[in-house]
């Protein structure tokens, strides 16, 4: 991987995909490697649902049932996030955004963000997911995640397309592999602003 003295800005990492793709693997392996921050929305979530209060419930709830948090708690909650210093010299993000309107609200926040969408066959998806073994892992509640993405979270892709922004990496192969075509990526897409 390239060092961080060669990136002539900070590095604004947002990986997508739909539940299973690989985004937090990647996302871990990014962030270790520039130490930046990995802003997770699902562990965010996972944390304060452990916490017994009546965000906690509902969250817990909502993430059992496989369904999306509400917009608006999600954008205010890494709207914070990214209030903190740390994220000064780059971030990666994993898990947001979900849907269009918080796909809106992250380029108001972060106009320059790069996003990395990682594309993953349906079998693979399924395959991860069922040997993940998290508490909303089991067959029926992964189906309605999969569900759900094809019909939030999906359309965000779109919405990206219509930018130059984004990188399509083929998630369909070794951590390492994947790691590598990321890589290029970023050099790819950051090189043509470094020299302007
Ligand atoms: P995965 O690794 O399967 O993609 P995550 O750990 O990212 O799952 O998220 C777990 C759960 O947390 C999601 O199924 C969803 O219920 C909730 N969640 C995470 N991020 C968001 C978001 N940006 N908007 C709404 N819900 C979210």
């Amino acid at each position: 991987m390239l060092g961080l003295a060669e990136l002539a800005q900070p590095l604004q990492l947002v990986f997508f995909g739909a539940p299973g793709a690989g985004k937090g693997t990647q996302a871990e392996r990014f962030a270790r490697h520039y130490r930046i921050p990995k802003i997770s929305t699902g562990e965010m979530l996972r944390r304060a649902s452990d916490e017994r209060t009546e965000l906690g419930a509902l969250v817990s709830e909502t993430i059992h049932r496989g369904e999306l948090v509400d917009d608006e708690l999600m954008i205010d909650l890494v709207r914070s996030r990214l209030e903190e210093p740390d994220v000064a010299n780059g971030f990666v993000l994993d898990g947001f955004p979900r849907t269009v309107v918080q796909a809106r609200a992250l380029d108001a926040l972060v106009p320059h963000a790069l996003i990395i969408a990682l594309d993953v066959s349906a079998d693979n998806l399924l395959r991860r997911l069922s040997s993940r073994g998290r508490t909303d892992d089991s067959l029926d509640v992964i189906r309605e995640r999969l569900k759900i993405y094809e019909s939030n979270t999906r359309p965000v892709l779109d919405y990206y397309r219509s930018r130059s922004m984004i990188a399509v990496v083929n998630g369909n192969r070794s951590e390492d592999a994947v790691t590598d075509a990321i890589e290029a990526s970023i050099v790819r897409c950051l090189e043509p602003r470094e020299t302007s």
